[in-house]
């Protein structure tokens, strides 16, 4: 492989690694605004189950003032028909007794119901607050988490941006800008392996004269995809790649050993 292919493969790998980092990066401040939604949701949910409370106790008030009002009402009618002086009138009390004491069992009936919701409310109340304690732990600690890793990835992407800045010099100019444009059109990737004779990217076949080219360091000419247009590089599998042989004969032994 030429010198100057090999450093545009590092060059590659550098920034597909920036590329990840990146998006990695623009992932978070959606994470900590989700984590912040969640808080900002247990705290609404104290606050509205404080104010049902709140609501409730007023209610009671009025509800108590009803019952007294009617009551004071239902007493005034009784005082004064003791006093009057026609059958009628005496009868039109009666009946206006009768409703004020229907209105206080009314009053009475909604104070009392409202004292039982008042009841769970307390609870509810209560119950919220806890939820909303285990939340702001629960949530401190992954906010605490995803700004420590923001800050590993942001150093990551720094290191990975000054290793890239140090491969510039030693690329061709025009191949660096042959490079940028083909990957500024594929996703940042300008560059394909050749393997079996094609495209590592697109699968097109690549004529063995070429192919013959790609392998040898002393070639000065660069080569395209004829399809996708990408910078064509001989891939050397690395040392790893080629272990299976090793293992084989491994089993193999263990094989002949076993029978
Ligand atoms: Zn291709």
């Amino acid at each position: 492989m030429q010198p100057e292919i090999k450093r545009l493969v590092e060059l590659q790998a550098a920034d597909s690694e920036i590329t990840r980092l990146r998006s990695r990066l623009n992932a978070f401040p959606q994470q900590l605004t989700e984590i912040e939604k969640r808080l900002a949701e247990g705290k609404q949910h104290v606050t509205a189950k404080k104010n049902s409370l709140t609501e409730s106790l007023k209610d009671r008030k009025k509800y108590e003032l009803d019952v007294e009002a009617w009551k004071e009402r239902a007493k005034k009618y009784r005082d004064q028909s003791f006093t009057v002086k026609t059958n009628e009138a005496y009868k039109a009390l009666q009946h206006e007794i009768e409703h004020a004491e229907k209105e206080v069992a009314q009053a009475e009936e909604r104070l009392l119901a409202r004292m039982v919701d008042g009841e769970q409310f307390d609870v509810d109340v209560k119950s919220a607050e806890h939820q909303l304690k285990e939340i702001e732990r629960d949530t401190g600690a992954a906010r605490q988490k995803a700004q420590a890793e923001q800050a590993a990835v942001q150093k990551e992407l720094e290191a990975k941006q000054a290793q890239r800045a140090q491969l510039l010099p030693d690329i061709p100019k025009d191949l660096l800008e042959t490079y940028e444009r083909i990957a500024a059109r594929h996703h940042g990737v300008g560059l394909a392996a050749v393997r079996d004779e094609a495209c590592g990217s697109c699968g097109m076949r690549v004529i063995p004269h070429t192919f013959q080219l790609l392998r040898r360091d002393d070639s000065k000419q660069i080569f395209q995809c004829e399809n996708c247009s990408r910078i064509l590089y001989y891939f050397e599998p690395p040392p790893a790649e080629a272990a299976p042989s090793g293992e084989q004969a491994n089993s193999a032994s263990a094989t002949t050993r076993d029978s």
